[in-house]
């Protein structure tokens, strides 16, 4: 599978943040651990030979001590003794009750003892035990099983005081220590023991190896560890310097989201508390370019770098924040309700308005809410699937429904809203399509003279029907289009289609009326709009004074001279033109004053609710007055009921476009309205006056 750059990111982050401390302990403990048992092994097998072989010499000895002792006491009596003596020994032979029967020199036995076990033959080991000498007692010791162990501290002090006094550093070679001990044998069936004072030789050389291979085993391990430590450290460093890199905003100097995306999933993954939820913000500082332009840039990011610190300042612990791009900040708050929540939020909303004492900013807050899972018992348990990009994503989302608002808000993520976004994706993908397929089709809804009930105009009206999402009304994605410039294609797609219908009726003999098309405000930027319109209705071959172009009041506002051009032009190629929704905004008498306009359409907003009688009954009189002043002609949008009718006839409003009379249709039920000339086939006149409203396909 192809390497999404979503994993490529994890994998950078994971060499960035990987753990290296705790592998190198867990190694430095384990080298250590079975070096020393290694070097326990070694000195237990090591000294156990030194003791068994050494002691081999002295105890044929003692053995044939014992013996002669044994073979000669019952018949030579004194001689025994002398001929005992004869081998230079300290020794005494004692009783069961450990009387001395006898000695020959110094009794310098020791308390303590401890087994050796001596081979006497291939297969079969002796115990014997060895008594230590005062001079030696504490350089040995027995373990559990009785057993005579040496102490290597005791006996390389011992060394080193012996050698002192000695003073035999001259041949170390053939140098030995000689450790007195005492060593027992029994005699006369057990009944006496004789116990023998001798000389253990330990031979320098055989300390030194023991001592040295200790120690250069020691010092090893200890280099080894001192070299993961210090690779442990270097890499410890290297990636302190690493996640600066990775992490540091360069305007902010504080965190970066790759920081924030990191540490935020690490932190929202773990198992949440029943009290505490966690919510991802979108924090935008409003007209931020607007600031860099007035000022500078590098005065816009020190801007940026007090917002970072001021939003910091105000986290609490497990909180966390950090600057996504241009203005935004994403910040991951802790909170137990969400009145709470909206209280903090707005005050740090509060401290970032007055940031500067020169100026008042603004700041739109999008939250999401991050839902804590919780199991069957109610209890939280581990957020999984956690994906940041998307909650900081719908934070967004929430954020940007504040996009109209002047002053700082928050607002908070529903789930309507991302049907709502991805219903204005579906409107922007297929937009292209939709013209390509002809999805686009052309409702008229007629407008008639309140006088005598006849046709006396029609307004074009787009519908969109789309095969993925169904029949769809125009405010359902003409808005869309409008916000992101797209109404262009969609006007001059209204334009060719009603010509082409217009010039088909004319041919087969219809008695056509004006059809007016709604044209955008965004369309009135372009200068040469006029000709555009002139040129596409003239290659359909349809009259010009057949099309008329409602204007929406909005479109007056942008460019007063421009949009006056381009009037003045169109009715100069002989299109009518006229106000849509007049009286939906405020400066609509303003406008009418500069615009050459043929017709006012009164908005459907004045036929909402009672107006007789009322304000509104005045308003609409006098509109119609001026209208007419003004040699416009008037109509009424939006009428339902014959009252109104009858109001508008008596004022004298030229023509009514309302559900009273008919609802937008298909061009085959508006072609079914029109009379025909005199010649082509008759047609019954429609009545009008007082019929059902013709039923619209259902729009959603
Ligand atoms: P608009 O230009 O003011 O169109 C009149 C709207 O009022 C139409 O809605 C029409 O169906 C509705 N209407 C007419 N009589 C009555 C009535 O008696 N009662 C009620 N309740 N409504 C009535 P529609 O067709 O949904 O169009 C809505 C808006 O969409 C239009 O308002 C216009 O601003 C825009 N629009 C429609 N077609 C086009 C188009 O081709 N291009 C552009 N740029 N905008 C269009
Ligand atoms: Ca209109
Ligand atoms: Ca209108």
């Amino acid at each position: 599978m192809a390497n999404t750059p979503k994993r490529k990111k994890n994998k950078v982050l994971k060499i960035v943040t990987k753990n290296h401390i705790w592998l190198t302990i867990v190694l430095c403990v384990i080298i250590a651990f079975y070096t020393a048992l290694f070097v326990k092994l070694f000195s237990d097998v090591f000294s156990d030979y030194i003791l068994n072989t050494k002691f081999m010499d002295e105890y044929e000895k003692v053995e044939y001590m014992s013996k002669l002792y044994d073979l000669n006491i019952d018949n030579n009596g004194e001689n025994v003794y002398s001929l005992l003596n004869e081998e230079g020994r300290n020794y005494f032979i004692s009783d069961n009750l450990g009387n001395v029967i006898y000695h020959h020199g110094e009794i310098t036995m020791g308390e303590n003892s401890g087994y050796i076990s001596i081979p006497v033959s291939t297969n079969e080991e002796k115990k014997i035990k060895i008594y230590f000498d005062e001079e030696t007692d504490g350089l040995f010791y027995s373990d559990e099983e009785g057993d005579l162990k040496p102490r290597p501290i005791g006996l390389l002090l011992f060394a080193v005081e012996f050698y002192e006094k000695s003073g035999i550093q001259d041949n170390l070679k053939k140098a030995s220590i000689d450790l007195p001990m005492w060593m027992t044998y029994d005699v006369q069936g057990g009944k006496q023991t004789f116990n023998c004072r001798i000389l253990f030789k330990i031979s320098l050389m055989d300390g030194v190896f023991l001592v040295s291979f200790i120690v250069i085993s020691v010092a090893l391990v200890a280099c080894i560890i001192v070299l993961l430590l210090v690779n442990m450290l270097n890499t410890l460093v290297n990636q302190k310097r690493l996640s600066k890199v990775f992490f540091t905003d360069p305007i902010t100097r504080g965190h970066n989201w790759m920081w924030f995306s990191f540490r935020g999933e690490q932190l929202l993954k773990r198992k949440g508390s029943a009290k505490e939820s966690y919510a991802v913000l979108d924090l935008v500082f409003v007209k931020f370019r607007n600031y860099c332009v007035c000022h500078s840039v590098i005065e816009g990011e020190e801007m940026l770098y007090r917002v970072d610190k001021i939003i910091n300042q105000s986290l609490n612990k497990k909180e966390m924040a950090a600057h996504y791009a241009s203005a935004n900040f994403a910040l991951l708050l802790k909170f137990k309700d969400r009145e709470e929540l909206r209280v903090r939020i707005q005050q740090i909303i509060d401290k970032l308005e007055t940031i500067d004492k020169d100026h008042k900013f603004t700041f739109h807050v999008g939250v999401y809410v991050v839902e804590n899972r919780k199991n069957a018992k109610g209890k939280p348990v581990r957020r999984k699937n956690i994906d940041i990009e998307r909650e900081y994503n719908n934070a967004c989302t929430a954020r940007s429904t504040l996009e109209e608002c002047d002053d700082s808000g928050i607002a908070f993520f529903d789930e309507n809203l991302v049907e709502e976004q991805k219903w204005i994706d579906a409107v922007m993908e297929r937009r292209r399509s939709a013209i390509e397929n002809e999805e686009y089709i052309v409702y008229y809804q007629p407008k008639y003279d309140p006088k005598t009930n006849k046709l006396r105009g029609v307004e074009a009206l787009i519908r969109w029907n789309s095969p993925d999402f169904g029949f769809k009304g125009p405010g359902s994605f003409i808005p869309i289009l409008e916000k992101n410039g797209f109404i262009q294609d969609i006007d001059h797609y209204m334009i060719t289609h009603v010509a082409r219908d217009q010039k088909a009726w004319l041919d087969v003999g219809y008695e056509c009326v004006p059809a007016s098309v709604n044209v955008s405000r965004a369309h009135f930027s372009e200068n040469d709009l006029a000709e555009q319109i002139r040129d596409a209705v003239d290659a359909e071959g349809c009259p010009r004074n057949l099309l008329e172009i409602e204007l929406t009041e909005s479109a007056f506002f942008d460019d007063k001279k421009a949009m006056i051009d381009t009037i003045l032009k169109l009715k100069e190629y002989g299109f009518m033109v006229s106000m849509d929704d007049f009286g939906s905004g405020y400066s609509s008498l303003n406008s009418l004053k500069d615009m050459p306009l043929d017709i006012l359409k009164l908005d459907a907003e004045f036929f909402r609710g009672d107006i007789n009688g009322g304000r509104g009954e005045i308003v609409i009189t006098e509109a119609i007055a001026l209208a007419k002043s003004l040699n416009m002609l008037t109509v009424a949008e939006g009428v339902e009921f014959k009252e109104q009718v009858e109001f508008l006839a008596s004022k004298g409003c030229d023509m009514i476009q309302g559900y009273f009379f008919a609802k937008p249709m298909p061009k085959e039920e508006y072609a079914d309205k029109m009379n025909r000339k005199e010649g082509f086939e008759e047609k019954e006149e429609t009545t009008i006056s007082g019929e059902e409203p013709s039923e619209e396909k259902t729009v959603e």
